[in-house]
């Protein structure tokens, strides 16, 4: 349905502004952290919810990027029409189902095989097309267990091309898991020999050359974002989240503020922005969160709304007036602290942005 009121796009919410260049420059930053070493880019959860097209284009035509990866045969059918055919290789994370097999063929997809079943379904319908094998290394998430190895190299017409793993404990380079994870990697990997290795994601690929193999799949640090348990300020922020001033109002000592009446105990100048957990603000970010406006910190006080959130903007400076812009993440406030003010992940911040939110390139 459409009419004379209909808007493609919510002028007077929250926007957030996306860096291709700042994307490009982190793709770059991991690139050199490994030379001689192929640098691919997760693409999955619409480019952490940046944008799938914008982001994957920018990298395989800025970057020469070749190697992208997804979550689900969809996402990677709908990167396969971006990017046409000639370009690169699309590797699908969730493997192929018997109801998704057709699509991996039209789309040209590679499948990443978590199983002695999924290989031999493989083969079976696409021999000699190549696949990527994931080893499960001690994450028990996704992956082939080690005492299917032998069987899944003997399966006739199995074209195995990359064998993968993944770091469950990434996020701290100093536990001693990611070494067990390394060794059992190596020890598995001996079973196919001559195939390219990947172990890294973000974490791992800035954890150093013993975690680099041959081909690095970095997600989230190519959107600006900690793989850590702290901030990372060697990447370049990428998106930055921001909404308008809808309404200001001071408030005195003994009032309240929003939902469940937040008592106010010195007189505030408050100003009510429009953005809201409806647009992927997480609530838990009430009392905790802070905004940056007009060169100043302003915490969010209260509980956050649907649509709306409150600021302390008593002590800021310059006058903050209608229209004017609170900045959640991306200048003033990085996404790491932002998301730590949340209790939540950069990761879960980035991907959880909703539909309302507009999406910005520059
Ligand atoms: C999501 C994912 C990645 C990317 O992880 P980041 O931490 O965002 O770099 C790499 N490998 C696998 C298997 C994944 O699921």
């Amino acid at each position: 349905m459409s009419g004379a009121y209909s808007t493609t796009q919510n002028t007077a919410g929250p926007w957030v502004d996306i860096d291709l260049g700042a994307l490009c420059a982190n793709y770059a930053f991991i690139r050199d952290q490994a030379p001689g070493v192929e640098t691919a880019a997760v693409v999955k959860c619409d480019a952490y919810g940046l944008g799938l097209e914008a982001v994957a284009c920018a990298l395989a035509s800025r970057e020469n990027c070749q190697i992208f990866f997804v979550a689900y045969p969809e996402e990677g059918a709908a990167l396969r029409d971006y990017l046409g055919v000639s370009t690169p290789d699309i590797y699908v994370f969730n493997g192929p189902l018997p109801e998704t097999m057709p699509l991996f063929e039209q789309a040209r997809l590679t499948p990443v095989l978590n199983d002695f079943e999924q290989a031999s379904a493989w083969a079976q319908r696409m021999p000699g097309v190549v696949a990527a094998l994931h080893i499960d290394t001690g994450m028990n998430r996704l992956g082939a267990p080690f005492n299917e190895l032998d069987a899944i190299a003997a399966i006739n017409n199995l074209n195995i091309s990359l064998v993968m793993s993944h770091l469950a404990c990434s996020s701290a380079p100093t536990h001693p898991k990611n070494q067990l994870q390394r060794e059992c990697f190596i020890d598995a990997a001996g079973k196919f020999p001559g195939v390219r290795l990947s172990l890294s994601a973000s974490g791992g690929a800035l954890m150093g050359k013993d975690y680099h193999f041959d081909l690095l799949r970095p997600g989230i640090a190519l959107y600006g974002g900690s793989p850590f348990d702290e901030d990372e300020p060697r990447l370049t922020s990428v998106a930055a989240l921001r909404a308008p001033v809808v309404q200001l109002r001071d408030a005195g000592a003994g009032e309240s503020v929003g939902y469940g009446a937040h008592q106010i105990t010195q007189k505030t100048r408050l100003a009510t922005v429009a953005l809201g957990y409806g647009d992927g603000f997480p609530r838990a970010g009430s009392g905790h969160a802070e905004a940056y406006i007009s060169n100043a910190h302003a915490p969010v006080v209260g509980r956050i709304s649907m649509d709306l959130i409150s600021l302390d903007v008593s002590s800021v400076k310059n006058p903050v007036k209608t229209g004017d812009i609170a900045t959640f993440f991306g200048e003033g406030v990085s996404l790491f602290e932002t998301a730590k003010a949340c209790n939540t992940i950069p990761y879960e911040l980035l991907t959880g942005l909703g539909a309302r939110v507009d999406r910005r390139y520059f």
